[in-house]
């Protein structure tokens, strides 16, 4: 019997046949995540329903040295739940379900297969707001949301998902539980170890259980598609807006070709002219009447040149189609995605530097820049149909990633490293910091059996 074989038998003598699936039964589903990268079909398959199963399935795993790759609802975009082959997946999916809602604390206390969809809605039953909010909001749950720290739409206003979370339990390597579930805002006891797991890629333990911090459901929200006059005045717009009419929901840029191409996907006749330098489609729950003013302002002073406040949700739910072109990205383009931050003041010469580049070693490439700006976060999308085959994809990778590391950004902004940019992450990272992330993962996780080959190699 090899070990893989080992531990099967001591997972079926321990556990409910129900939880353990092998061989040609596991669903394809858990052999790679949305960036498609190397599926594989892992060796066995565990479906724990409780907390005490995933303990007792991490500690058979650690003794007989086995991997384990946790996975949530799949939908990351670096590779980070892809098992190798003849790895153990862990899979969350049956840990599904809302334990309280406490709306004294404004908490939510989950189960880490919840998907986000699901928690969304429960709080506005309850009449608050848990405001993470991605594309993939149906399919992905809280679990993965809290492993790769997800962004997203809101992150403007409320933060990252590490702002919105108050407690965790989580299931070390070696089985140990660590309850970590506070629902107390303030709490400086010692070392506030859930942070470690917050953005940890399922490297450091398995997220089972979180208490959520909710927020007060925002009033009336505008939606305002603008045309500043460059990204100095994009930039200047988002902080008149914050000073003087309250932090926005959210805060988009698009240059041009993404917004031309947007346009053209959603099939509405452009809403405001293609030939403008920047466009920005933002979401402000402040007062309308503060909103008109600033922008009549901002007209004034030459900031704008061209604006569209949606008169109903249809005209906004319009605008938004334009950005929401990025979902078709993967069937009509044939799309390389880097998901970056760089200083705000920088994110426009960086455009420039990354533009010269690819323009003197891929002539005739064709690449969008859009992104949420306000919270530093860049996407850059270059279509591999534009540029020679075979697909040069290490080459743009290390070309976008040094513009990256030369200007102090980071080459992940908040998809996380998995195993797609773990070559690249020296660019944003120093040795030092490097080496204190190996000594935390050798400390949570001496075996190395969570998730090996992503994050740190
Ligand atoms: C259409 C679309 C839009 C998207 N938009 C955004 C966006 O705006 N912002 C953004 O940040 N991301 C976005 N994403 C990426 C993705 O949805 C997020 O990374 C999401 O948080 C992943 O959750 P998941 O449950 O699918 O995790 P998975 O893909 O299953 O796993 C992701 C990582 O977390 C680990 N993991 C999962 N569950 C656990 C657990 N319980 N304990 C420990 N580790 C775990 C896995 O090992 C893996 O390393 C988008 C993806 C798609 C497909």
């Amino acid at each position: 019997m090899n070990l893989l074989e080992q531990t099967l038998a001591t997972l079926r003598y321990i556990l409910d046949s129900s939880s353990i699936v092998t061989g040609g039964a596991i669903n394809p589903r858990h052999h790679t995540d949305w960036s498609h990268y190397a599926p594989a079909c892992p060796g066995i398959l565990l479906l724990p329903r409780t907390t005490e199963e995933v303990s007792k399935m991490l500690r058979i795993c650690n003794t007989h040295k086995q991997p384990v790759v946790p996975q949530g609802g799949m939908t990351g975009l670096a590779g980070g739940g892809v098992p190798r082959a003849g790895d153990i997946a862990l899979s969350l999916e049956r840990m599904e379900g809302i334990e309280e809602i406490d709306p004294a604390a404004a908490t939510m206390t989950v189960l880490a297969g919840t998907r986000l969809e699901t928690i969304q809605q429960a709080a506005a039953e309850a009449g608050f707001l848990f405001p993470l909010n991605l594309g993939a909001r149906g399919s992905c749950q809280i679990g993965g949301n809290i492993a790769t720290n997800a962004g997203g739409n809101s992150v403007i206003r409320y933060g990252m998902t590490r702002d919105l979370v108050l407690g965790l339990e989580v299931v070390l390597a070696d089985g140990r539980v660590l309850n970590l579930m506070n629902k107390m805002m303030k709490n400086n006891t010692g070392y506030d170890l859930k942070q470690c797991f917050i953005g940890s890629e399922g490297t450091l333990g398995v997220i089972t259980r979180a208490v959520l911090k909710l927020h007060p459901l925002p009033g009336d929200v505008t939606t305002v598609l603008c045309a500043p006059a460059d990204y100095s005045s994009a930039v200047r717009l988002l902080r008149t807006l914050q000073r003087k009419v309250g932090t926005p929901q959210a805060y988009e840029v698009m240059w041009p070709a993404f917004y031309r191409l947007g346009v053209d996907w959603s099939g509405q006749t452009a809403p405001l002219p293609d030939d403008k330098p920047i466009y920005v489609l933002f979401e402000s729950t402040g007062s309308a009447e503060a909103l008109e003013a600033l922008l009549a302002d901002a007209f004034e002073t030459g900031d704008i040149t061209d604006a569209v406040i949606a008169s109903s949700h249809t005209q906004a739910r319009q605008l938004w189609k334009i950005r929401e072109a990025t979902g078709e990205f993967p069937v009509r383009l044939k799309p390389l995605n880097f998901d970056i931050s760089l200083p705000i003041g920088e994110i426009d010469a960086f455009i420039q530097d990354c533009q010269q580049h690819l323009d003197s070693r891929f002539p005739g490439h064709h690449t969008l820049y859009f992104g949420h700006i306000g919270d530093s976060n860049l996407h850059v999308t270059v279509d591999l149909n534009s540029v020679p085959e075979p697909a040069p994809v290490e080459a743009l990778d290390e070309l976008v990633y040094t513009a990256v590391g030369a200007r102090k950004g980071s080459v992940s902004a908040e998809h996380g490293i998995g195993a797609l940019k773990r070559d690249y992450l020296h660019h944003s990272v120093t040795p030092e910091a490097l080496e204190v992330m190996r000594q935390l993962k050798q400390t949570f996780d001496p075996n190395g059996i969570l998730n090996p080959g992503k994050v740190l190699g």
